[in-house]
């Protein structure tokens, strides 16, 4: 079934919205199936599993980190990650700087939110991320590259409250774009929107979703 739930969702979103294939906890076939329909960029929120299958897989996948990332781990990623979107803390973006660094990259970076009603989930205020923007230790981390923003809503059957916090996300990304990076045009991607909640995402602008379950079936 990858192949047909892929082929739905990728019919049913705007050409504009980068489809993100979460694969976490799933096996390496499962991910080949959709590599042949010709997904190309696949999410996962574990360190070693993401090393396990960016070695095992073919080297043309575009490996997202999309889970919470423990500063120690930043090493084993950072040559070859495409993009990572759980950057929520200046001292995590300081570590994949360094890393960065070490392996000759600029590694591209989301910042990450907190917009959810819940304290499980991790992320920067907007005071945090203006004070962060505005400092000079910021300004030499010159090994990451930070693309926008990254958000998730509230695990809620509320539709009225996911679009409020999407709305939100979408509110801080034009912010921090207007104000830090009027002139970088690859500032530009708002990451939100999973299985549940991703036509709610894309109607309050998503540029790129992240869905699991929806393409791979659920996870055990
Ligand atoms: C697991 C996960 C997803 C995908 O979740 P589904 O509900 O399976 O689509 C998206 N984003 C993050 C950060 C995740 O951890």
């Amino acid at each position: 079934m990858i192949k047909e739930n892929l082929d739905e969702i990728r019919k049913s979103i705007p050409k504009d919205v980068t489809l993100v294939a979460v694969s976490k906890t799933k096996p390496n076939r499962a991910i080949l199936e959709a590599y042949e329909i010709g997904q190309r960029i696949f999410g996962e929120n574990k360190v070693q599993e993401l090393v396990d299958k960016y070695e095992a897989l073919p080297k043309d996948i575009e490996w997202h980190m999309i889970g919470h990332l423990q500063r120690n781990k930043v090493k084993y990623i950072a040559p070859f990650v495409g993009l990572i979107h759980g950057g929520d803390s200046f001292r995590l973006l300081k570590e994949i700087n360094k890393q960065g660094k070490k392996v000759g990259r600029v590694i591209p970076v989301l910042l990450q939110f907190h917009i959810a009603q819940e304290d499980s989930k991790f992320g920067f205020s907007m005071d945090e991320v203006k004070d962060m923007l505005e400092s000079s230790e910021f300004l030499e981390l010159e090994n990451i590259n930070i693309k926008g923003v990254m958000g998730m809503a509230t695990f809620t059957e509320n539709k009225e409250q996911i679009s409020d916090e999407f709305r939100t996300l979408h509110n801080y990304f034009q912010v921090v774009k207007s104000h830090y990076f009027k002139f970088n045009s690859e500032f530009e991607i708002i990451s939100m929107g999973m299985s549940g909640d991703y036509p709610i995402a894309i109607e309050e602008g998503s540029t790129m979703i992240r869905v699991g379950s929806s393409i791979f079936g659920e996870r055990s």
